[in-house]
C-alpha cells in the first residue's frame, strides 16, 4: 500500500495555515501564510487575498510530498459569505465578513425565521444574503452564494455550489432534517443556497488546470513546447510530479469546528475549553441543545452533536494586570490543592451571555489582595468556577454531562491553572496535542478519502 498524505488549510481571521498529515495523524509538514494586503477601490481586495494565499499555501508544501496527496479539505471563518454570479464565476460584491453585520435585514429575517433561530443575528449569513438581495438591481439568475471555504474549494475542484452543513448552518440549513426549512425555501432568494454535505465528503479530484500549476514537469514541457525538449521530457519515466491526477477535494468546515476536531475528541461527554482572550466551551453531546438566551447552539458532527457556549470572561483580563512572564512567575508560587476565597467575575467590559445572561453584569475583580499570587490564585480559580458554572448549564438544557476536559489557547499551557481546575469542576483535565484549525481541517481530508479517520 502506497504511502498517502492528507492536506488541511485554516483561513483564519488573522492568517492561513497548512497541515499534511498520514493515516496515523503525524504531521509531515505545516505552515502559514499572512494574508496580503490589496487595496481595491480603497477597500481590502480579501477575494484576491484569499485566493494568492490559497496558491501559496499549495505551493509550500514541500515538492517531494506532493505526490502523494490523496485529499484536501478547507476551513474558513463562520459566515464569511461571498455572492457571485456562476456564469461569468466573478463575484458580484466583495465578500463579506465574519464579523460584519448587516442590521437593516434583521427585521426581515426574523419575520420569516422561527423565534430565536441562529440566523435572527445581524452577522449571520442569511442577514448578509438578504441585505445582498435587496440592494442588488441586476439580474439574480445565475447566481450563488458560497461561504468562505466553499469558495475556496470551488477554486480547486470547479463545482459550482457546494458546501458543507457546519458552513450552512447560519444560512438557516437545519442539519437535524438534513434540508434546508420550508420558510427558507419559500423565499425569492432561495435559489442561490448552496447544496450541503457532510463535512470531509468527497467532491471532485482537483482541476487539471490548477494541478499542472503545482507540477514542475507539466511547468518545464510548457517552456519547450516549442524545441522538441518538451516532447522528450514527457517520455521520461518519472511521471510523479506535483499533485496527483486523483488528488480528491473534500467539503470542509468552519475554524472553530476544525479546531475542536484537532483535538480529536470523539466521545460524547468529552469537551474543549479554549483558554484564550475569552472562555469557549465545546461538549461533544448526543442530543441536541439550543438556547438563544445564553448563546447556546450545537453544530452537527456526524450522528452526535457539538453544544458550545462562550462568556466574556478570559485570558484578556489577565493580560490588563499581568505581563505572559509575569503569570508564569506568579503562578509558580500558587498552591493549586487550597480554594481561594476570593469570589471574582473577571470581565473586559459590562455584560456577560453565558453562563450568565447579563448585559448588564460588572466586571467583579475587588477586593485585591496585596499579595500578588493570591490575587492570581483568586482570579484562575474564580475562572474556573465560570467554566465548571458553563458546563453544568449545558447539562441542564439538556447535554451529556462531561467526563474529561481538554485544553486550548494561552491559557492551556498553565499547569498550576489545570491542576485548579480539575479540582473546580472535579474531571480530568489535559492539555490538546493538537489545536490548529488546519489539522482539523487535514482530519477531514483523510476522511474524505478513507471515509474514516484512525480515531473514529
Ligand atoms: P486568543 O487567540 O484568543 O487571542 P491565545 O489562545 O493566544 O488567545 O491566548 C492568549 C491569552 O492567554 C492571553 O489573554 C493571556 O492572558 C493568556 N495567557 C498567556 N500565558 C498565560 C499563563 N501562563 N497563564 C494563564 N494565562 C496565560
Amino acid at each position: 500500500e502506497k504511502k498517502k498524505l492528507y492536506l488541511g488549510m485554516d483561513f483564519g481571521t488573522s492568517g492561513a495555515r497548512y497541515a499534511l498529515i498520514d493515516h496515523q495523524g503525524n504531521t509531515y509538514a505545516q505552515g502559514k501564510r499572512d494574508y496580503p494586503l490589496y487595496m481595491k477601490e480603497e477597500k481590502m481586495d480579501w477575494i484576491q487575498s484569499w485566493k494568492d494565499t490559497l496558491f501559496l499555501l499549495l505551493d509550500d508544501v514541500p515538492v517531494s510530498l506532493r505526490p502523494i496527496v490523496a485529499s484536501i479539505a478547507i476551513d474558513g471563518t463562520s459566515a464569511t459569505t461571498i455572492i457571485m454570479d456562476s456564469k461569468s464565476e466573478e463575484p458580484l460584491s466583495r465578500p463579506f465578513l465574519y464579523n460584519e453585520s448587516c442590521p437593516d435585514a434583521l427585521p426581515l429575517v426574523k419575520s420569516i425565521a422561527p423565534t430565536n433561530h441562529t440566523v435572527c443575528s445581524g452577522s449571520s449569513t442569511l442577514c448578509k444574503l438578504v441585505a445582498w438581495w435587496n440592494s442588488y438591481d441586476s439580474s439574480k439568475e445565475s447566481v450563488v452564494l458560497l461561504h468562505q471555504a466553499d469558495w475556496l474549494l470551488w477554486l480547486l475542484h470547479g463545482k459550482l455550489g457546494v458546501s458543507d452543513y457546519n458552513n450552512a448552518l447560519k444560512v438557516g440549513y437545519d442539519p437535524e432534517m438534513d434540508s434546508y426549512p420550508s420558510w427558507l425555501l419559500s423565499q425569492p432568494y432561495s435559489h442561490l443556497l448552496p447544496s450541503v454535505q457532510d463535512p470531509g465528503t468527497k467532491i471532485e479530484c482537483m482541476k487539471e488546470d490548477i494541478r499542472t500549476q503545482f507540477d514542475w514537469i507539466t511547468y518545464i514541457v510548457k517552456l519547450h513546447e516549442h524545441d522538441g525538449l518538451g516532447d522528450l521530457l514527457l517520455m521520461c519515466p518519472f511521471t510523479l510530479s506535483g499533485y496527483p491526477k486523483d488528488c480528491l477535494i473534500c467539503t470542509g468546515t468552519t475554524d472553530s469546528i476544525a479546531a475542536f476536531l484537532a483535538a480529536r475528541a470523539t466521545q460524547p461527554g468529552k469537551a474543549v475549553t479554549s483558554l484564550g482572550s475569552t472562555l469557549a466551551i465545546k461538549l461533544l453531546s448526543i442530543r441536541r441543545v439550543e438556547d438563544a438566551r445564553f448563546g447556546v447552539y450545537s453544530h452537527r458532527l456526524g450522528d452526535k452533536w457539538l453544544v458550545g457556549g462562550a462568556s466574556n470572561t478570559g485570558g484578556a483580563v489577565l493580560r490588563q494586570l499581568f505581563t505572559d512572564e509575569q503569570l508564569e512567575k506568579l503562578s509558580e508560587q500558587i498552591n493549586p490543592l487550597e480554594a481561594s476565597p476570593l469570589d471574582y467575575y473577571p470581565l473586559q467590559a459590562v455584560g456577560e451571555r453565558f453562563p450568565v445572561a447579563d448585559p448588564k453584569m460588572e466586571p467583579r475583580l475587588h477586593p485585591r489582595p496585596a499579595n500578588d499570587v493570591e490575587y492570581l490564585h483568586g482570579i484562575l480559580e474564580s475562572i474556573a468556577r465560570i467554566e465548571a458554572k458553563g458546563y453544568n448549564l449545558l447539562k441542564d438544557l439538556g447535554a451529556n454531562p462531561v467526563e474529561e476536559v481538554i485544553t486550548s489557547g494561552g491559557g492551556s499551557k498553565n499547569e498550576k491553572w489545570t491542576k485548579i481546575r480539575e479540582r473546580v469542576l472535579g474531571l480530568p483535565v489535559c492539555r490538546a496535542n493538537q489545536t490548529e484549525a488546519a489539522y482539523g481541517a487535514a482530519l477531514l481530508a483523510m476522511k474524505g478519502a478513507c471515509g474514516n479517520t484512525t480515531s473514529d
